[in-house]
């Protein structure tokens, strides 16, 4: 069992990130699994990660689905989604790390999210401004035009696999961007506008070695803007951040958002 996190032996540490955060009005963030291992879901890499343990799944996921939609899902429809991951998910409640980064947004200090979770709890924590790079479990999307629609607002008929789009008539997938498949290009486009415009830039509870997503903290220190990390292990990041803090988002989050409410007082005026 590793040591539990001391806040106050990292106080120093906090108090320069709080600092960095005061003079920003638009920070954008890329989250990773870390963000939410303290609601219950593992994580794929790192200590106790999906993938440290039992090795990485298949990663022809995609070419799976892209050769025949229909069977794919039949078989979806059929047997569910009943692994030990998915019902993680199922069982998640956002926890105190989502929270406070959705009140750095109601704050004026976080202007973007990208997240690579695929678990809705940014959003049900009140985030905003939101790209998912690799869509949101709860979410289907048509593979031509990139339309997106909640799962339970888009009616399946089971005799006419694979769904269609309503606009242009395309594919329907489920939205979780599956190994093998191209990231979406709007995702894309708009996780590089955001950083191409962000003044301070943090990577929470990602082991930053999953791209595209990881070359935008890259993009942004390479315009010289101050990289930030929450992460409890260290990550390709670590050595060029501008400052680390190695310890749980739940946690670190939460005592960033307390200190920084008291010097904002009620948020930004302009
Ligand atoms: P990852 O599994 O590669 O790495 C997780 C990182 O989180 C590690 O660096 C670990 O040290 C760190 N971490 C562990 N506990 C933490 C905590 N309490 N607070 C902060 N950090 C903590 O995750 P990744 O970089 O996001 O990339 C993996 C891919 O797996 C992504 O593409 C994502 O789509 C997918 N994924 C998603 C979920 C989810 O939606 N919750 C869960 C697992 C994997």
């Amino acid at each position: 069992m590793p040591d539990p996190f001391n806040l106050e032996a990292h106080a120093d540490a906090i108090d320069l990130v709080v600092g960095m955060l005061e003079r920003t009005s638009h920070a954008v963030v890329l989250a990773g699994a870390g963000m939410s291992k303290e609601s219950g879901i593992p994580t794929f890499r790192g200590e106790d990660g999906l993938w440290t343990k039992h090795g990485e799944p298949p990663l022809n996921q995609f070419e799976t689905f892209a050769s025949d939609p229909g069977r794919w899902w039949e078989r979806r429809l059929e047997e569910g989604r009943n692994d030990s991951f998915s019902q993680s998910i199922e069982a998640s409640q956002p926890n105190a790390g989502h929270v406070a980064l959705a009140e750095l947004e109601t704050l004026g200090v976080v202007g973007h999210l990208i997240t690579q979770n695929i678990d809705d709890l940014h959003r049900r924590a009140g985030q905003t401004s939101i790209t998912e790079i690799h869509g949101n479990r709860y979410w289907l999307r048509c593979m031509t035009c990139e339309m997106r629609w909640p799962r339970e607002e888009f009616p399946i008929e089971e005799d006419a696999l694979p769904p269609t789009c309503t606009q242009c008539g395309g594919i329907v997938k489920s939205d979780t961007v599956m190994f093998g498949e191209p990231i979406p290009p709007t995702a894309l486009r708009r996780c590089a506008e955001e950083t191409a415009i962000a003044d301070c830039f943090l990577t929470i509870g990602t082991s930053a070695v999953v791209y595209p997503a990881a070359q935008f903290p890259v993009d942004a220190l390479r315009r010289g803007v101050p990289l930030i990390e929450i992460n409890p292990e260290p990550t390709p990041l670590t050595e060029v951040a501008t400052a680390v803090i190695p310890g749980p988002s739940g946690e670190v989050l939460p005592s960033i958002v307390e200190r920084l409410r008291d010097r904002l007082g009620g948020g930004r005026t302009s």
